[in-house]
């Protein structure tokens, strides 16, 4: 299998018959073998039955796996690549935002001698204000902490040689920061602008909440492509900045004491302001712990972070 193209689906009915029907049209321009895996997560729009009849019609091109519940993007991305086949692997949403067209391009860039060719919605056709803008935020943040510049990370249209994405797991909001693990494993990395359409059929299924989501995962990531190794330098340091700042406040109110005769303890603020920052660096670090014991938990077990109801696919032959 030369192409996998992974799609998550969470109550896409109206999209699904055109998006498959694109979608084998731009595949006639790619040379060699190719499977679509739909992930249906736990849609109740009737999305599932709809990807059984759109297999039943292809079923050489089509899988469907089929999510017991709800699981999130992340997962449904997750499971994708779990079942794909291909040698390279691309991500596409299923609400027709992405086009379908733009992949024969992106694969004959991925040829040119790259691993990740990432797509980047140049004209984005999304709220200005309460989606691009903070996506644009996010993109300047995420670029600078982890030295991997993509203008856009949120943009699901990317496509991935196998080797840069199957050695890791996903969890939270973390498929945008695929490029970021592709990358740590030494993969190339090329960015292309590609189209972008509103949405036709159904509704967004994120709000403003995602962007706390992201900044947080962006630590996490940070976390474990960089400190996972050593915690020790990251949480002993960390802590003793903090022991080196409340010596330093406990020396100054002592000196002001003794020079001024001002009470140590008579600024509240002082003390609610140094517990605030600890309590704060206490539980981002506590965080990073949980980050670790929740990948020990699914990985010594080999669980899986989802559960499937069914897959639809035709008998393998290799
Ligand atoms: N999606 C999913 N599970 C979810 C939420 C979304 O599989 O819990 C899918 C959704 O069906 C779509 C893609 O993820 O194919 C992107 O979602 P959406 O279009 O709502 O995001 P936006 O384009 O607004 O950022
Ligand atoms: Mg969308």
């Amino acid at each position: 299998m030369d192409l996998s193209v992974v799609i998550p689906v969470y109550n896409e009915n109206e999209s699904l018959e055109l998006l498959h029907q694109t979608l084998s049209e731009a595949m006639l321009e790619v040379t060699g073998t190719w499977e679509v895996i739909y992930v249906d997560d736990g849609s109740r729009d009737g999305s599932p039955e709809k990807l059984k009849s759109i297999y039943a019609k292809d079923p050489e091109h089509v899988v469907v796996v089929e999510f017991r519940r709800n699981f999130g993007q992340t997962t449904a991305i997750l499971a994708g690549i779990d079942h794909a086949r291909g040698k390279v692997i691309t991500f596409l949403d299923a609400d027709l935002q992405n086009d379908p067209r733009d992949i024969p391009m992106m694969l004959t860039r991925l040829d040119e001698g790259y691993d990740v060719v990432s797509g980047w919605r140049k004209n984005r056709e999304d709220n200005a204000i309460t989606r691009n803008f903070p996506s644009h935020i996010a993109n300047w943040l995420i670029s600078n902490v982890t030295g991997v510049h993509l203008h856009d990370y949120g943009c699901t249209l990317k496509a991935y040689r196998r080797e840069v994405i199957t050695g890791f797991k996903l969890y939270g909001e973390m498929h945008r920061f695929i490029p970021v693990y592709a990358n740590s494993v030494g993969a190339r990395i090329l960015e292309v602008p590609v189209r972008h359409h509103a949405r036709k059929f159904g509704a967004s299924k994120y709000g403003l909440e995602r962007t706390v989501k992201v900044v947080l995962d962006l630590i996490a990531v940070q976390f474990l492509t960089h400190s996972s190794k050593k915690p020790i330098y990251l949480f002993g340091g960390g802590g003793a900045v903090l022991i080196g700042a409340s010596l330093f406040g406990l020396l100054f109110l002592l000196v002001r004491k003794l020079v001024t005769g001002v009470e140590v303890l008579s600024s509240p603020f002082f003390i609610i302001s140094t517990l605030a920052a600890m309590t704060g660096f206490q539980s981002i670090l506590m965080g990073l712990i949980a980050e670790l014991l929740v990948r020990t938990y699914h990985e010594s077990q080999q669980k899986p972070t989802y559960t499937i109801r069914g897959i639809t696919r035709k008998a393998s032959q290799d």
